[in-house]
């Protein structure tokens, strides 16, 4: 059953705690016992091909897995020709800065539905996506593309929608955000039944191979009738739970990332790897649900 395949935790960003550059940021995350990063470049990417370097050189001595998060002003669905050539040339600058830091995946956020029915907007991406893989394989690129689920309802990426991209494009991965899945369907993961549904179908549709390495986003959520209001911390029973995640994954021997996105960003992510430690110790249920 259990292949003990390991489960890799960090912050999306900076440690909040922390006050030194990006390039001290691995080490600092070794001493916290975490081994994952994600490198927000939401604004804009601004990280020279000398300061990447120098980060992958201290990811790799403090054995930290990274990932990248790319610029929000992304829309492959818009109706302006020029926004979507931007949001194009903005992932490809992405994947090339991946590229330097030696990250496993550039996340980004897929667009807008706009006036665009999803059909359109779906098709709209794939062709954007094509495009950009075509010339990232031209330079070499090696992350993955990894779209992610987007939790407001006028967003492009239902799960639906990102696994038939991800079956469109090669060097593709799912990012699974369950904070923005759990607003999206207004609540609905609330057991490992509804963990098992998500990570059956992206196994189903796509194979096995892609729940290997899973690159997770996870916070507490609050919601609304148009989907995400905001991520909370943990320790305020908010849903989406984690515990039952944490459980399956281990159950099922899934080797994955989870990237906190919690306004307590390492913090949660410490939260979550006891979680995870604690069912692996086969701690109490109750205890464990109390860090929730
Ligand atoms: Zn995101």
């Amino acid at each position: 059953m259990s292949r003990k395949k390991k489960i890799h935790f960090g912050p999306a960003g900076k440690p909040r705690n922390f006050k030194g550059t990006m390039g001290e940021v691995p080490a600092e995350l070794k001493r916290l016992k975490l081994d994952a990063l994600e490198i927000e470049q939401v604004r804009r990417i601004n990280i020279s091909k000398e300061a990447a370097e120098k980060i992958r050189e201290e990811a790799k001595k403090n054995k930290i897995i990274l990932s990248l998060h790319a610029p929000y002003a992304i829309n492959f669905a818009s109706e302006k020709e020029n926004v979507i050539e931007d949001s194009k040339k903005r992932l490809l600058d992405a994947l090339r800065l991946a590229h330097w830091l030696n990250a496993r995946i550039v996340v980004f956020h897929p667009g807008y539905y706009g006036k665009r029915s999803p059909q359109e907007a779906l098709k709209l991406l794939i062709e954007g996506l094509k495009s950009v893989y075509k010339n990232a394989k031209k330079e070499g690129l090696s992350p993955l593309i990894g779209p992610e689920t987007m939790g407001k309802l006028s967003q492009l990426g239902s799960l639906d929608e990102i696994i038939e991209v991800v079956k469109e494009i090669p060097q593709s991965a799912p990012v699974i955000d369950f904070a923005h899945l759990f607003a999206r369907t207004k609540g609905k993961i609330r057991e490992r039944r509804d963990y098992e549904k998500i990570l059956s179908l992206i196994e189903d549709e796509l194979g096995s191979k892609y729940l290997d390495g899973l690159h997770i986003h996870f916070s507490k959520m609050e919601y609304g009738d148009k989907g995400e209001r905001k991520h909370l911390p943990f320790g305020q029973k908010a849903g989406p739970p984690f515990l039952p995640l944490a459980e399956l994954l281990i159950d099922y021997g899934i080797e994955a990332t989870i990237i906190s996105e919690s306004p307590l960003l390492e913090e949660d992510a410490i939260v979550m790897q006891r979680i995870v430690n604690g069912v692996k110790r086969k701690s109490k249920r109750e205890t464990l649900l109390k860090l929730e």
